[in-house]
């Protein structure tokens, strides 16, 4: 980029600090010449997004990745102001006037919902709620899941079902030693769940989960994992035109393992189930069970089987049903939306004009909301250089918004006098290393702060700023 070397400083504001936002961070200070500044907004007092809040507890070695996100953290250019929620504390334009170009990443925090009766009842929950339950999200501090009936269902066949799955087959004693919420260990260490049913409507070839994940199940001590072979029956294994790529054999195969197996009386069971659907969730008040459609797959040869109920319905029992079927973007006020897909309304990454479909002068996306919620952390790498390279693109050819933007310092004086409690890179540093500290002797990761007043103390007090409301939780510190 050897076009930018001739270029004065630019100030670019990064929304979401998810591997999307963090990514484009780091390709933002790296542009060679530019001396980009980048300012990172996020709506939490901790950064890093799904990595701290969405990948499972038992893998830590998958957010060993935010190691790399805290060395370009001391980048000099880098500026964290965690706890601002854009949309609410401050305004899509009010960031318009004070940066040279913004950068959306504001990931898909929104559930899938089944839209049958009964989804409302206590003892439903969508998946995205027990995540951030388990790890520690603000958000969800103060839920609470009954894990007191024998059997729960999971309805859904995608990577984050099966974490959920292991979430609630896994010993604590396993669990005990990672960086899950307090809350939920305890919570977990009292479960009574005996059997996780987990709902697919197509068949086994449909499945979006990957083979390491279905491995996983197989690994859980004193649980099994129980398939019915008429599953993995020609006219029942679903796919394309019976021929399937290698993710998809694999994962027969180890489905033909577990279908082979002989029960074992063990403690927990995972049931696979394909080929059904919830009709609806039975029960007064609360959740006692599923009704289950029945489907069969139907398709043209060699092409797509299509699943197609054929009538048939039963019911399983059940305290506690968990959704796993997608996520979904959530608009920002002021940035165009399409509510159809989910998503920033954007091309490549250039956030558009909805009428004109022309782009928006210095506006770009990055991540989930800007190509919806697929892919590992490591897609959001590629996807957020494809962003920063057109906005560099943009810059070198002049084709930002053109104004000279305020000083990012008036517009933080202001959250200040609107009583945000802005987290910097050192309040997040405070609050990273006293979670360290108390995992230490325990042999953990870290113990998260759970609660948000807590996590403001903890951040005040590292960076020597009194927190409004001053005293943190009681149940965190
Ligand atoms: C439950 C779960 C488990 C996963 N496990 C894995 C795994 O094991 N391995 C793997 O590779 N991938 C995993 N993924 C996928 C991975 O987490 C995503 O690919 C990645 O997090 C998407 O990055 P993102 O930056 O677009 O969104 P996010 O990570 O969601 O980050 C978005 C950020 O924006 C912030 N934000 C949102 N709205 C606002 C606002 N208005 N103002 C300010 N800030 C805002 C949020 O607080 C958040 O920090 C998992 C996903 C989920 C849901």
């Amino acid at each position: 980029m050897s076009g930018t070397s001739a270029l004065p400083g630019v100030r670019v504001a990064v929304v979401g600090s998810g591997p999307a936002g963090a990514f484009a961070a780091a390709q933002l200070l790296a542009t060679p010449g530019a001396a980009i500044e980048v300012h990172v907004f996020d709506r939490l007092p901790t950064p890093w997004g799904l990595v701290r809040a969405g990948v499972a507890p038992d893998h830590p070695k998958i957010k060993s990745v935010t190691r790399v996100f805290e060395r370009n953290a001391l980048l000099p250019g880098f500026h964290l102001h965690g706890n601002v929620h854009v949309g609410r504390d401050v305004s899509h334009d009010e960031l318009v006037g004070h940066f040279h170009a913004v950068l959306y990443a504001t990931g898909a925090p929104d559930d899938r919902r089944l839209g049958v009766p009964g989804e409302e009842l206590a003892g439903s929950h969508s998946a995205t709620e027990f995540v951030g339950w388990y790890n520690g999200h603000p958000d969800v501090a103060g839920a609470h899941f009954d894990l007191s009936a024998r059997r729960a269902v999971v309805v859904g066949n995608g990577n984050v079902a099966l974490d959920v799955v292991r979430m609630l087959a896994l010993d604590t004693d396993e669990l005990a030693r990672t960086d899950i919420a307090d809350a939920a260990l305890d919570a977990l260490a009292a479960s009574r769940v005996e059997e996780i049913v987990v709902l697919g409507r197509r068949g086994p070839a449909d499945a979006a989960f990957t083979t390491p994940e279905l491995r996983e199940l197989g690994r859980i001590a004193d649980c099994e994992v129980v398939v019915d072979p008429a599953d993995l029956a020609a006219d029942a294994v679903g796919g394309t035109g019976g021929s399937f790529g290698p993710r998809v054999a694999d994962n027969l195969e180890v489905l033909a393992e577990y279908a082979a197996r002989r029960p074992a009386g063990t403690r927990r069971r995972i049931v696979l189930r394909f080929r059904v659907f919830p009709v609806e969730l039975t029960g007064t008040g609360r959740v006692t069970g599923v009704r289950l459609g029945h489907n069969e797959l139907v398709g043209p040869a060699g092409g797509p089987s299509v699943p197609v109920p054929t009538g048939r319905l039963s019911v399983v029992d059940a305290g506690l049903v968990l959704r796993s079927i997608g996520y979904v973007g959530r608009a920002v006020p002021g940035v165009p939306f399409d509510a159809a897909t989910g998503r920033i309304d954007n091309v490549r990454g250039r956030v558009r004009d909805p009428v004109s479909g022309t782009p928006l002068p210095g506006v770009y996306t990055a991540g989930w909301i800007k190509r919806g919620p697929s892919g590992v952390i490591g897609t959001n790498k590629k996807c957020a250089q494809e962003t920063v390279s057109l906005l560099v693109e943009d810059l070198v050819a002049g084709r930002l918004h053109g104004r000279s933007p305020d000083p990012a310092e008036r517009l933080l004086d202001r959250l200040g006098r609107r009583g945000v409690e802005v987290v910097s890179r050192e309040g997040w540093s405070a609050i990273d290393a006293h979670e360290r500290a108390l995992g230490e002797p325990l042999s953990r990761p870290r113990v998260k702060l759970v609660h948000l007043d807590a996590l403001l103390s903890r951040a005040a007090a590292g960076t020597g700023v009194p927190a409004v409301g001053e005293g943190g939780s009681a149940t965190d510190d």
